[in-house]
């Protein structure tokens, strides 16, 4: 097994390199259309039977071995953030107002070299390989398009990555498990009437049944065992004149839950707190459901055989992550039934996600290379 580790040994100037290149060319979700167009020639040239605009911006690769096994999808997400680039970096974004700031590139470059290494040792011999360049993880909208499109159909098991900050693992570090939340966006449009500010009765105060809303939100309560979190994000009302009574409220809320059945307790729950509370003052209020993503719900055994590669390629495993954050990755289980896992890569992300100044420690790549080369390795080689 160590060939596939001195592979990437040998090619680790053209991993960063190609890392680089993506970075300067950070795209937004669904826009993915240089970074696809690269990684779907790329697969071509491997030899990958290549399906191209899933979703309008996706990207596909399938390989078959001879011998029989299962499917086996890898997957990395493309796209970036609506965010100015202010690190300085000699391969800084090339795009203005856009920033490759939650290291997706990085995922991109280390599936692609993973399955570079693994044509060069013998390629898949058993069963078949489906690699997943998935456009719009952010918007939570990329894995959903992927499954709407029926390719997945017959895939037993998937494995995502995303790079870490080093308060969960450091460089040179990996975690079997990122335990995401379900996260969940939910909108009020509460409707009231107007009114002279002077004759309050003859009016329905939106902002009072905003007010009496936020405060049943705030009572919300579910198993404290699970962990979680609903607030209110957003309460736009009155603003124009302060002698008048607003008729309208704007109001949106974020839902955090450590497993499904926390937020669908929840999602009940803040419903019944947005139509009692507007009730309760003579408000209409209209409901939406802004879309969410489903909590980690991770196979054990594939876990494991994830534990085992990072325990070959960085000697230990560090506990798994649990983490407020979303990944619309888990819709491939929650809503796909496809066996899953999702390993964290330390990679000292300095100022963190999301963030303009957010860089990576880039001795990270090759070591996600190797783990996820093993991995595949493991499962088709
Ligand atoms: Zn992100
Ligand atoms: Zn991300």
């Amino acid at each position: 097994m160590s060939a596939l580790f001195d592979w990437v040994d040998q090619h680790e100037e053209e991993i960063l390199e190609t890392y680089k290149q993506l970075h300067m060319i950070p795209e937004l979700g669904f826009q993915e259309f240089k970074t696809s167009a690269f990684l779907a020639e790329e697969l071509k040239k491997l030899g990958f039977e290549v399906t191209e605009k899933i979703g309008g911006t996706g990207v596909m690769g399938v390989m078959k071995g001879k011998e029989p096994g299962i499917t086996f999808a890898m997957r990395a997400d493309m796209d970036a953030l609506p965010i100015e680039e202010a690190t300085g970096l000699p391969y800084a974004s090339t795009h203005p107002g856009v920033m490759h700031a939650c290291g997706h590139d990085s995922h991109c470059t280390m599936l692609l070299y993973a399955l570079k290494d693994l044509m060069a040792h013998g390629g898949v011999r058993r069963g078949t390989l489906k690699v997943i360049f998935q456009p719009a993880e952010e918007l939570l909208g990329g894995a959903r398009a992927f499954i709407k499109s029926g390719l997945l159909g017959d895939v037993d098991e998937i494995v995502g990555l995303h790079v870490r900050n080093n308060s969960e693992a450091k460089v040179g570090e990996a975690a079997r498990a990122i335990w995401h939340s379900s996260s969940w966006k939910i909108l009020a449009k509460v409707h009231g009437k107007a009114a002279h500010g002077a004759w309050p009765h003859r009016g329905v105060n939106a902002l009072d049944a905003a007010a009496a809303i936020i405060n049943n939100i705030n009572a919300i309560h579910i198993d404290p065992r699970t962990p979680h979190s609903v607030k209110v994000t957003r309460c736009l009302a009155g603003g124009t004149a302060t002698n008048i009574i607003p008729e309208f409220a704007d109001m949106a809320f974020d839902l955090r839950s450590q497993n499904n059945a926390g937020m669908k307790e929840l999602l009940e729950k803040t419903r019944r707190a947005i139509e009692a509370g507007a009730a309760g003052i003579g408000c209409t209020v209209e409901i939406i459901d802004d879309g969410g993503c489903p909590a980690a719900e991770l196979d054990p055994n594939l876990t494991a055989e994830a534990e085992a590669s990072i325990i070959k390629v960085c000697g230990h495993a560090v506990p798994d992550v649990y983490t407020p954050g979303g990944e619309d990755f888990h819709c491939y289980a929650a809503e796909a039934g496809i066996k899953s896992a999702f390993i964290g890569i330390g990679a000292d992300q300095t100022t963190g996600g999301h963030t303009p100044t957010m860089q990576l420690d880039l001795r990270a790549l090759p070591i996600g290379v190797k783990i996820m080369a093993d991995l595949a390795a493991k499962k088709v080689g």
